[in-house]
């Protein structure tokens, strides 16, 4: 079944000129049909750069809408629109716009993982790879910064700025309760060789015990590029499928097994084929907002020294 569906979606791809795009945390299947595979900040940028007309996004509901954001002349497709990150809704536009009230000369920082009205009355928008690199330029000794308690306060700790987490409740399910501090220690204790990687999503006391702290696409670099041949990786599982298939030679072991995000993995092949297939699962996103979100994400990147 799942070799028909494979093969359906290929034909599907060439007769409707698409592309499939990945994030690092989907299904093991799902990421071997996709054209290319990658973190948010990843993503973004390749959806710029393709010519073709049609751009499946495999990921939550705010990566496709932030793809359709980057390419209004390309038709974007999410396969399953009840796939959604409970993070990003952490964020509504009403929380936003009362911290701004609050701190009215203070810039607000938005984390990629939040909806497109939030991101267009921000100053900048970051990704898990550039928020420390952008915080650090923002000329202002404090900044908003949401969502995502554990990155905001990993952000404070690296640009030395005083960060308010917007709000502070806000963290990921997978990240802040499934990986722990005692999944670290038994790691430790079971592969004293092994390295390990963390997302900077997970709380202080799991990077405290990390040997690299990054995004998705920064952990493959330093799992492929490191000394040791066994790498822990402390993220969502679906990022050892693409380390073993892209940098094998080494023993890539999750940090915990059961760091799986239900939201990313309601993308299933016959999601893809059905979207692909019938049209369906359109974004629609509001053209003012999108424009304004849109000047905002290029200013950011540019900030960073990236051309969209
Ligand atoms: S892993 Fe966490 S941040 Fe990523 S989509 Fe799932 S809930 Fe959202």
């Amino acid at each position: 079944m799942k070799e028909e569906l494979r093969e359906e979606i290929i034909r599907l791809k060439k007769e409707k000129n698409a592309a499939i795009l990945a994030h690092n945390y989907q299904l093991p299947e799902v990421q071997d049909v996709s054209d290319f595979v990658g973190d948010s900040l990843e993503l973004s940028i390749k959806a710029t750069k393709l010519s073709n007309k049609v751009i499946v996004l495999a990921g939550v509901d705010f990566m496709a809408e932030q793809a359709a954001v980057l390419n209004p002349e390309k038709i974007v497709l999410h396969p399953e629109k009840g796939a959604t990150c409970s993070l990003a809704n952490y964020l509504t536009l009403k929380v936003a716009k009362a911290y701004k009230e609050k701190y009215p000369d203070i810039p607000l920082v938005v984390y990629v993982n939040s909806y497109l009205e939030v991101k267009a009355i921000s100053d900048y928008i970051v990704t898990s790879a550039n928020a420390v690199e952008v915080v650090k330029r923002i000329d202002s000794p404090r900044i908003l910064f949401g969502p995502d308690r554990n990155l905001a306060e990993y952000v404070a700790e690296k640009s030395g700025k005083e960060v308010i987490v917007v709000p502070q409740e806000s963290h990921c399910y997978v990240h802040s309760h499934i990986i722990s501090k005692e999944d670290m220690i038994l790691a430790r204790e079971k592969y004293p060789n092994a390295k390990i990687a963390v997302h900077p999503e997970t709380p202080k006391e799991v990077r405290e015990l990390a040997d690299f702290i990054g995004s998705t696409s920064q952990m493959m670099k330093y799992a492929c590029s490191c000394e040791s041949n066994q790498v822990i990786i402390g993220t969502e599982i679906g990022l050892v499928h693409r380390l073993r298939k892209e940098c094998p030679g080494k023993e890539y072991i999750p940090l915990n097994d059961a760091a799986i995000c239900r939201f990313m993995k309601q993308i299933t092949l016959k999601s893809i084929r059905d979207s692909l297939r019938d049209m369906k699962n359109i974004v629609v996103v509001d053209e003012n907002l999108a424009k304004i979100a849109k000047e905002k994400t290029t200013k950011t990147y540019e900030l960073v020294g990236i051309k969209l």
